[in-house]
């Protein structure tokens, strides 16, 4: 496995493309209430330590979900394409827009945020909010 991964995504109905170069194939699990609320449970992301390349750039949203971060999304189809942070080039990627099915899913964040409705069976880090936050910068 050659570094870093390229990986291409795209949203439901075509008009957003993602070009993703990606340091790992970890995928973190976020279980906060403003993720659960976004994605409709648990947000499940790559990290990507540069900005993708963003093809279709017309048909894509932002919306400021806290001071420090934005969420973008396709204003046709309202699929779910990243998570940024305003001030550093950080992009969380929703795994389920990438191809390939070698992913990890080695942490999960938030955890203190988690309902007791559903757990994931993997063997993963758990963090807190703060702990996750003191390793990768600010969430919600
Ligand atoms: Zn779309
Ligand atoms: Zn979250």
């Amino acid at each position: 496995m050659s570094l870093p991964l390229e990986r291409h995504g795209q949203c439901l109905c075509g008009a957003v493309q993602l070009d993703c170069r990606l340091d790992s194939l970890a995928v973190s699990a976020c279980h906060c209430r403003t993720c659960r609320r976004w994605s409709g449970g648990p947000l499940l992301a790559v990290d990507c330590a540069q900005p993708p390349v963003i093809g279709g750039g017309d048909a894509l949203a932002v919306h400021a979900s806290s001071d420090w971060a934005e969420r973008g999304f396709c204003r046709h189809c309202g699929t779910h394409l990243f998570y940024r942070l305003k001030a550093e080039p950080y992009y969380a990627i929703p795994v389920g827009l990438l191809e390939g099915s070698d992913w990890l899913l080695d942490s999960e964040i938030f955890i203190e945020e988690k309902p007791a409705w559903y757990c994931f069976a993997n063997q993963t880090r758990q963090l807190t909010g703060a702990e996750a936050i003191a390793e990768h910068g600010e969430q919600d």
